[in-house]
């Protein structure tokens, strides 16, 4: 028998419906508990957007091109309607049931077919996933149609955003986490830790299903299954971190690198980004490093690899990205681009977690086992000057300025909390000319949210595009700002829609990088909106050259790449 697909789909749509998180915990908690153990699995990932469990290595490798094909030759319909019911949702999958409703052969179908079950579904997608290889385009083709086939409009919508992996009902893994835990009576705590230790709450649900309370204390770290990482809030300047720390804190320079986080089992070695995928295979000095420093039998370490250049100062971050870019020619790279390790935590060691060691305790283990791999450089300090002096020290080196970490600290994966603090120089904002906009998805989807930033060319009068931001105002500005551009709009085309440049934005950013991609050759990393200028004109507005200047002085201490 087992649970039917579409009593998830009609779940899904009341979560969606709600955003009650007391309410949408209970109904999924009532929900799983009523499973059969091989369907949690299954289930608690779908809720999740996930066709297979989050460490399956399988995907689907179906386009939305593929999708939409076979969308329109299951309905039938006017693609029009697709486009119109997207635009309308701002949502593949509602636009994808209302196209199943619309079309009447679907319905016919319908009266004949079983209805699907979740291992069904989950068996279909395995399928899918399954078939590489000459000719699978076709096959995961039919596959598919066969599938969709046989849905409802309903199970259709929840099909194609699991598939696309966008669920958007609100219920994320914060809120499985508090559903598994009641639905099999489990402190939340306990469920809250094996979540964070396995990394997938899916996994935690059937073990939480199958084997209690006791089960889920039993679970640990695994070599080879990223632990999402421990992140640093920002602090204004070093006196914060040293107050919020009790006037004593372990000061680490920063580097502008990419976090890396290395897992080590005998003699293989397997290296994971920030985001948990897996780049091994574009860091081979890095693995090699590690095979023939690191004095441990197992190990989870972490660390940050950066880019020197020639004259032994750190290059900017956007050099390394083409090392993770490039999956051919690795070794020509490794040539171009070598980078350094500097290793700054180790969170398991030879079968036991070290996440509940202090920092301090964990640093003395890393530094036992490292052998000649650098540490990233580290002062205990209880003196503000001293401090500072720390942080001039490491900017002049060329990095990003300090990390603090409070010293009794435990190592808590995924939470951006005061036990870390990054420091770092600021740099000037900019008062920029919003001169284009689109509509956002999801729950901003009838609003302009989505900036694109211009400065002032003080010689031909122009405004050159520097960045583009959706993020730094409120619910609020946003529908303001939206009725404002709908004033000044020119014209809109695809969801773009370009005004004419009157409203000044207030604009923080973390750096200044070369870019192709717009003709001032500059572009804002991370730029957020702080405040709408009001007060200002776009004549007021930061000009182009000063956008420049301040791209240069990042280079005082740091080596220039290329010419802009
Ligand atoms: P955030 O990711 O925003 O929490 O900022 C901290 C980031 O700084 C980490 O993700 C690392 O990539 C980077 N980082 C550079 N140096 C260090 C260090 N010594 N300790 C921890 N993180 C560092």
């Amino acid at each position: 028998m087992g649970t039917d697909f579409q009593a998830l789909a009609e779940l899904c749509e009341k979560l969606e419906a709600t955003s009650k998180r007391t309410l949408m915990v209970n109904l999924v908690a009532d929900f799983l508990k009523h499973l059969a153990l091989d369907e949690v699995e299954p289930a608690t990932s779908m809720f999740l957007g996930r066709a297979f469990p989050k460490w399956d290595s399988r995907t689907l490798e179906v386009s939305w091109a593929t999708l939409s094909d076979i969308i329109k030759r299951l309905t039938n319909v006017n693609w029009k309607d697709f486009a119109d019911a997207f635009s309308r949702t701002g949502d593949i999958g509602a636009a994808t049931k209302t196209v199943f409703e619309a079309s009447k052969i679907q319905r016919q179908t319908m009266l004949i077919e079983k209805p699907l079950t979740i291992l069904e579904v989950r068996r279909n997608l395995e399928a899918i996933a399954e078939t590489t290889g000459y000719g699978s385009r076709e096959r995961k083709e039919r596959l598919l149609e066969t599938l969709l086939g046989q849905t409802t409009p309903l199970e259709a919508k929840y099909i194609i955003k699991i598939m696309i992996g966008e669920m958007r009902t609100g219920f994320h893994e914060g809120l499985m986490e508090l559903a598994v835990s009641k639905a099999f009576n489990i402190p939340h705590d306990v469920v809250r830790k094996a979540s964070m230790l396995t990394g997938d709450i899916a996994e935690v649900a059937v073990i939480a299903k199958a084997k209690g309370k006791e089960g889920i204390l039993k679970l640990e770290f695994q070599i080879f299954r990223p632990i999402k990482p421990m992140l640093a809030q920002m602090a204004e300047n070093v006196n914060e971190a040293l107050k919020e720390h009790g006037e004593k804190t372990a000061f680490e320079y920063k580097l502008d690198g990419a976090r890396i986080q290395i897992h080590k089992s005998n003699n293989e070695v397997r290296i994971y980004s920030r985001r948990l995928t897996d780049v091994t295979d574009s860091l081979p000095e890095v693995v090699q490093l590690v095979q023939e420093e690191v004095k441990a039998q197992k190990a989870i370490l972490e660390g940050e690899v950066i880019v020197i250049g020639e004259d032994g100062n750190p290059l900017p971050f956007q050099h390394l990205m083409r090392r993770f870019r490039r999956v051919h020619n690795v070794e020509k790279m490794v040539k171009q681009i070598p980078v350094k390790l500097y290793l700054f935590d180790l969170i398991y060691l030879n079968g036991q977690s070290l996440a509940d060691d202090s920092y301090i305790e964990r640093r003395k283990k890393l530094e036992k086992i490292a052998g000649d791999i650098l540490l990233t450089k580290q002062l205990i300090i209880r003196k503000r000057l001293e401090a500072e002096g720390f942080l001039r020290e490491a900017l002049n080196e060329g990095h990003e300025g300090l990390m603090a970490k409070r010293l009794d600290s435990a190592y808590t994966p995924g939470v951006r909390g005061k036990h870390w603090f990054k420091i770092k120089e600021s740099l000037e904002p900019l008062d920029l000319v919003i001169v284009a906009a689109e509509y956002g998805y999801g729950r901003r989807h009838g609003w302009l949210s989505d900036y694109y930033l211009a400065a002032r060319d003080a010689e031909s009068g122009e405004f050159l595009m520097v960045g583009k931001t959706f993020k730094g105002l409120t619910d609020k500005e946003i529908i303001r700002m939206t009725e404002h551009l709908k004033e000044l709009a020119v014209r809109e085309t695809r969801g773009k829609v370009v005004v004419t440049p009157q409203i000044v934005v207030e604009v923080a950013y973390n750096e200044i990088q070369k870019s192709p991609k717009y003709r001032c050759g500059m572009a804002l990393r991370f730029a957020r909106v702080t405040r709408i200028r009001d007060d200002k004109g776009p004549e007021e507005a930061d000009t182009i050259k000063r956008v420049r200047k301040i791209y240069e002085k990042q280079f005082e201490r740091k080596a220039k790449p290329q010419k802009l």
